[in-house]
């Protein structure tokens, strides 16, 4: 269902009038994580300042070690929901498990998972009858193949809205915290019909390099970006404050790829 040999025209997904897929240029920006209802507010309404149209940020976090921040759990869905409906913004948050889909469908437009996840085949099959469309984010050491067959599981339960994600894989390059595969852009967009998005962010894991990758993507014919901005960085309550840009700089970066595509 994901090939495109199956489906010869691209997807496009239409959320509440935002339409992700073919030309249109889609952009999400917020937090890694939620933290307070003020900190998710104040950074909806500079997102929406900037014209972007979703508002990102985690929940649930899936942090490697278990002693880390775990996200503010299923308050945060909520802070997250209104900020959205304030600022005029869609919403996008991660889900870990099956038991938590339901809850996280109520309260935001777009279901991710990450890369930790992307074969869990037990929530992907959960999301193929979530009544949401779903970012998928290709496992940190996954072929096209892999992610592809992973977004098959959830075309199959009946979802058709699929977004495929590059957020970078593990290469032997340390400077960078994963290696961001543009080729992935054009690929997956040659044997798929779904939406591409491109993570800069996580992709290179440093501030200074986000507003390269970010072009490069959208030069590479990607269908949208997510990327983390926050308004305090330095003390945000994950390790991804080093990767998230300062307000201006997302404003600026969004002015600067609206030359390239124009982001509706
Ligand atoms: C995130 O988007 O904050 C995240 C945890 O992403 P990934 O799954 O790509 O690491
Ligand atoms: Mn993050």
């Amino acid at each position: 269902l994901a090939s495109r040999d199956f489906h010869p025209e691209d997807t496009i997904i239409d959320i509440k009038g935002v339409k992700i897929g073919g030309e249109n240029l889609v952009i999400m920006g917020g937090p890694c994580a939620v933290e307070t209802p003020e900190q998710i507010d104040e950074i909806a309404r500079l997102v929406k300042a900037s014209g972007a149209q979703v508002l990102r940020g985690g929940a649930f976090k899936p942090r490697t070690g278990p002693y880390s921040f775990q996200g503010v759990g299923v308050e945060g869905l909520t802070m997250m929901a209104e900020a959205g409906k304030r600022h005029g913004l869609l919403t996008i948050t991660e889900v870990m498990t099956p038991e938590y889909v339901d809850i996280c469908a109520e309260h935001a437009d777009i279901l991710q998972v990450g890369t930790r996840n992307m074969q869990n085949f037990d929530l992907l099959r959960k999301l193929g009858t979530c009544g949401r469309p779903v970012l998928l984010k290709r496992g940190f050491s996954a072929t096209y193949d892999e992610l592809l067959n992973a977004a098959e599981y959830i075309l199959a339960g009946g979802n058709k809205d699929v977004m495929l994600c590059e957020r970078g894989i593990r290469t032997f390059e340390t400077y960078t915290r994963n290696t961001l595969d543009l080729s992935a852009i054009p690929v997956l967009q040659s044997l798929s019909h779904l939406p591409v998005i491109s993570d800069p962010s996580h992709g290179t894991g440093r501030r200074e390099l986000v507003e390269p990758m970010a072009k490069a993507s959208v030069a590479a014919g990607a269908n949208g970006l997510i990327i983390e901005m926050h308004t305090d960085p330095d003390n945000s309550m994950t390790g991804d404050g080093v990767q998230s840009l300062f307000p201006e700089q997302f404003d600026n970066l969004l002015k600067d790829l609206e030359k390239l595509a124009p982001i509706v």
